[in-house]
């Protein structure tokens, strides 16, 4: 699991229980970890993009014009009583270097006193957003690292602005999404590992090289009416593929991410790359088909 729990400030009692309980969580009801004490904020920002702004995820520089729907930084602040606020950022874009990350959280740390060290600051790995830093072949887009660089900025301090005034509730849920995606080095019966095409080469013979991470953990944050007023997901699949071709998008989970939001109402939602070394999406589920699965593991998460 690549979220970092630890990161939230509940109280001892409460992490001991969760390691007490953690292997009745898979595929159980979600488990209400801290009630009440607990205001929560939370802030979108869109990433406005155009088609001068190089594309990194591949290994030679490129350029789309259209786009399928939103390329974000998304900001959740928590805050218990007698503790200092903490912030989750989870940006659409391939990676972030620092030299984006440290003026930002400056200029968050001036205007709302969040500690730069109480921040997690997360790029979702899509293949398929502007350039942040030089990556194989292509450089940086100068105009969209300020842009991102402002939005991380921007959303951190809308999120402490609208931090709830009434308490929140904590639910956790450790769900579970094992087809979308897979260890993508493959072991052959030669002793070759294959990568560009792995299961198609290993035929019936899989062996995977490393492991694959199918936990799907759900952060969900409600208000005393129960109604989901910010929901953090994560998962461990490289963030590749688009729905509508040859785009800039947030990929499948950003765009399930976003179409959740609409479904619910007006919760905000956020995911989290978890740990995608050499994980793919080696069945090659359809960008569609994969939205729809991981919703559903998450509107499962909040029955
Ligand atoms: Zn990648």
């Amino acid at each position: 699991m690549g979220i970092s729990i630890p990161l939230l400030p509940y109280h001892q009692s409460m992490l001991c229980f969760s390691i007490l309980t953690v292997g009745s969580w898979l595929s159980s009801a979600s488990v209400l970890m801290a009630e009440g004490g607990l205001q929560v904020g939370a802030a979108a920002v869109n990433l406005q993009c155009d088609e001068t702004m190089v594309i990194s995820g591949s290994i030679e520089p490129r350029y789309v014009k259209d786009q399928e729907g939103e390329l974000r930084s998304v900001a959740i602040v928590l805050r218990l009583p007698d503790q200092p606020p903490v912030g989750i950022v989870a940006c659409d874009v391939l990676c972030i270097p620092k030299s984006i990350i440290d003026p930002a959280l400056a200029e968050v740390e001036a205007k709302t006193g969040i500690k730069p060290g109480n921040v997690l600051v997360n790029a979702t790995h899509t293949h398929h957003a502007p350039s942040a830093a030089p990556i194989h072949g292509s450089g940086a887009s100068p105009e969209f690292c300020e842009i991102l660089k402002q939005a991380i900025a921007q959303s951190l301090i809308e999120a402490y602005q609208n931090l709830s005034e009434e308490d929140c509730d904590f639910y956790f849920h450790l769900g579970e999404e094992k087809t979308v995606g897979g260890n993508s080095r493959l072991k052959l019966p030669d002793g070759k590992i294959t990568w560009i095409n792995p299961l198609k080469e290993a035929g019936e013979n899989v062996v995977p090289t490393g492991p694959f991470d199918p936990q799907l953990p759900v952060l969900d944050f409600r208000t005393a009416t129960g109604e989901s007023r910010a929901l953090i997901y994560n998962h461990s699949t490289h963030t590749i593929g688009t729905r509508s071709g040859n785009v800039r998008s947030p990929s499948f989970y950003g765009l399930a991410a976003q179409e959740l939001e609409t479904e619910l109402g007006g919760t905000t939602v956020a995911f989290l790359e978890g740990a995608s070394g050499s994980t793919h999406n080696i069945a090659q589920v359809p960008v569609a088909e994969a939205v729809e699965r991981m919703k559903q593991v998450i509107r499962s998460a909040r029955e």
